[in-house]
């Protein structure tokens, strides 16, 4: 049998960027304390808009390969080095924005069949035998089809894993708390004149937001925050970093949050807040 590390943490997203927008402190925090980080990606993001003018020229299957290479680059800055493609790079295609003709494109990710893509999902976790499972809520947290295809084949993947001998103890969805959402906007507000973008977002532009009392646990990555800028850089193609701010390609900009929060949605919460992934849950091999 495989020795696998005690803790076993699994993120699933739609494409290269995600996990280090939404994860990155995290991911580089469990990294940094030897627990078992896989990121599985569902596709190369090859219908993203490029921001740099003097990679404008990347698009398709050419831009796909480029942010594999962003992702690579993301995960060494935040010391992950288990992170894999659903069913191997290529075989989802970004859907695209909701609405679009892309979204009808049969190789795309939304036009997946759930329990085929799910399939490839299950395999990860009887390997990793994770106790963390971390992805969507099933809006995607803000609408992307591959965003919500994801939470599909992460939850189905997660239903047929516990039919199969692993069932994942706890599954967490990304959110920001609004009061949070709201305090940092309003900061922003006053710095946006010393920044490099026009505008700001809103706090309905970020994905996941909810009330306090739906989030059970906080991780603190202020000891990560560089780590997790890093690799928020290293997806040039899509997202532009002024700490503590980004934009991606709407040239809005918007908090860069490096305390992360996570809602319980399968398994025990612990009593009041927990600022840990693991706490409560005991440690297996
Ligand atoms: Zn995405």
């Amino acid at each position: 049998m495989t020795e696998h590390p005690a803790r076993r943490l699994l993120l699933v997203h739609a494409h290269p960027d995600d996990e280090s927008i939404n994860n990155g402190a995290t991911m580089a925090r469990y990294a940094a304390e030897g627990a078992q980080v896989t990121l599985v990606t569902c596709t190369l993001g090859e219908r993203g808009e490029v921001i740099p003018p003097e990679l404008a020229h990347l698009s398709g299957a050419a831009l796909g390969q480029w942010r594999l290479g962003e992702l690579r680059a993301a995960m060494r800055a935040l010391g992950v080095t288990d992170f894999r493609l659903l069913g191997g790079a290529g075989r989802y295609g970004d859907s695209g924005m909701m609405g679009l003709p892309d979204n009808d494109d049969p190789h795309c990710f939304w036009q997946a069949d759930l329990d085929e893509a799910a399939g490839h999902l299950v395999r990860v976790i009887l390997e990793i035998r994770p106790q963390v499972l971390v992805t969507y809520d099933d809006n995607g947290g803000y609408g992307h089809p591959d965003h919500i295809q994801a939470h599909r084949v992460a939850l189905r993947a997660a239903e047929l894993a516990a039919g199969a001998g692993w069932e994942i103890p706890r599954i967490c969805f990304n959110r920001v708390p609004r009061p949070v959402a709201e305090a940092a906007f309003a900061r922003l507000e006053g710095d946006l004149p010393g920044l490099p973008f026009d505008k700001s977002a809103a706090v309905d532009d970020v994905p996941g937001v909810v009330g306090e009392e739906r989030v059970a646990i906080e991780i603190d990555g202020t000891a990560y925050a560089a780590a997790k800028a890093a690799a928020m850089r290293a997806h040039a193609t899509q997202i532009e970093v002024a700490e503590p701010y980004f934009a991606l390609s709407n040239a809005l900009a918007q908090p860069l949050f490096t305390t992360e929060y996570y809602e319980v949605v399968h398994g025990e919460r612990t009593e009041g807040r927990a600022h840990d992934l693991f706490a409560g849950i005991e440690a297996t091999a």
